[in-house]
């Protein structure tokens, strides 16, 4: 048995970075910009402006009465420049008058009959923003690697980006196996199911910032589950199928990747989802995940996702991990590295973990409670009340 560190190696060794598109800052949210640095093309501002309300006046003049001799808005005309012993009124983001070093604050100053009095000799320089105290034109902006969020958004767009290079999706095939799915929405006849793996697998892809190509589920027919995964690969980076990669009579996708391609069949020591299977078909990967959602959805967060990741040019899961102590005896297998469903709470001491539900690989309910995966390590049979263990995170916290 490989262990997961093992299986995870293997199947990123080799992920080579999709290519690389230009898209408009509104459809930017969640991509993933190039790991390379920006040069600004602006000032950020542009020009030397007022960070308050209030008046533009030379520091050096002190406490003196002045005239206010016009006024600067933000996107007006250009008011007139400063001369000693003079004010103009300014408004925020408003720029600073030729002449003037300082803006004293509307709550600072009084104005009656054309004059303004200030409160106390400005210091220099105050309530100033100069051009460029953000981002200076010609530096080269190292962006956070990550998903574009709303902030780096707003940077972009204050530097003069209407649009930004980004990763394209990984694209992904889904393809549910098994003759007993039906589509959700549909009758149920004898010993049939809805299909849970493919939306469930579609949504975790777009998660992890892939573009899923949901298939029609196909039956455990040799024939027809390796012409899905020829058309699937047609126009996909990346193929994952769930179900009949076990050993059962009916387990056809093995067989089908050997036959198309290669495959390497792994059984991994994890809990859940000990089979992997793992192939390459025209040049592509292929993944066949074990059919149980809950096993598919963990194997597809264990191993997946950072494929996916890796094909965007990001380390690791980019998942949040705490340690979370534990109230109660949870069994596993011994052997495996299990990935129990658990709510992860504050409390007063730390984080503290409490099972979501059963933890059978066949429950959704508690998987789609738990807001994380408490990582148990090989050779425990149980949780030990007290003991506190790897948390990782794939939701919010209370
Ligand atoms: P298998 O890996 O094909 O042996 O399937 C293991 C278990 O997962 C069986 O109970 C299947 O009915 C169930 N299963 C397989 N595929 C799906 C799916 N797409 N949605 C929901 N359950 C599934
Ligand atoms: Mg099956």
């Amino acid at each position: 048995m490989l262990t997961v560190d093992e299986a995870l190696a293997r199947l990123l060794a080799g992920l080579g970075e999709t290519d690389v598109e230009r898209v408009p800052l509104s459809e930017a949210l969640g991509r993933v910009p190039i790991d390379a640095p920006l040069i600004s093309a602006h000032d950020v501002p542009p020009f030397p402006n007022s960070a308050m309300d209030g008046y533009a006046v030379r520091a050096a003049d002190g406490g003196m009465i002045r005239p206010v001799i016009g006024e600067s808005r933000a996107g007006g005309s250009p008011a007139r420049a400063v001369e000693a012993g003079t004010a103009v009124r300014i408004m925020t983001g408003a720029p600073l008058p030729d002449g003037a070093d300082t803006v004293v604050p509307i709550e600072h100053a009084q104005e009656r009959d054309g004059v303004v009095t200030v409160a106390a000799p400005p210091r220099p320089g105050t309530h100033v923003r100069s051009a460029g105290h953000d981002v200076r034109r010609g530096d080269a902006v190292e962006l956070p690697r990550g998903p574009l969020t709303p902030s780096v958004i707003g940077l972009l767009a204050a530097m003069g980006n209407a649009d930004v290079e980004v990763r394209r999706r990984p694209r992904v095939a889904i393809l549910s196996t098994g003759d007993e799915l039906r589509p959700p929405g549909a009758s149920l006849g004898h010993g049939q199911i809805f299909d849970a793996n493919g939306p469930a697998l579609a949504a975790a892809v777009i998660e992890a910032g892939g573009d899923p190509r949901l298939m029609d589920p196909a039956t455990d027919d040799p024939a027809v589950i390796g012409e899905r995964i020829r058309a699937g690969l047609e126009d996909a980076d990346l193929l994952i199928a769930s179900g009949g990669v076990s050993v059962g009579e009916h387990d056809h996708v093995r067989g089908v990747i050997e036959r198309l391609g290669t495959l390497d069949f792994w059984r991994i020591a994890v809990q859940p989802g000990k089979p992997l299977a793992f192939g390459r078909v025209f040049e592509r990967a292929v993944i066949g995940l074990p059919g149980n959602p809950v096993s598919a959805l963990v194997t597809f967060e264990l191993f997946v996702r950072p494929m996916l990741r890796a094909m965007l040019g990001l380390a690791g899961d980019g998942r949040l991990r705490v340690r979370a102590r534990v109230g109660e005896t949870l069994s596993k297998d011994a052997p495996r590295r299990a990935y129990l469903r658990v709510r992860v709470e504050r409390g007063a001491d730390g984080y503290r973990a409490v099972s979501a539900g059963g933890q059978s690989s066949s429950q959704l309910l508690p998987l789609a409670w738990a807001n994380a995966l408490l990582v148990v390590p090989e050779g425990l049979s149980a949780t030990e009340p007290g003991a506190s263990y790897e948390a990782i995170l794939l939701g919010a916290v209370a």
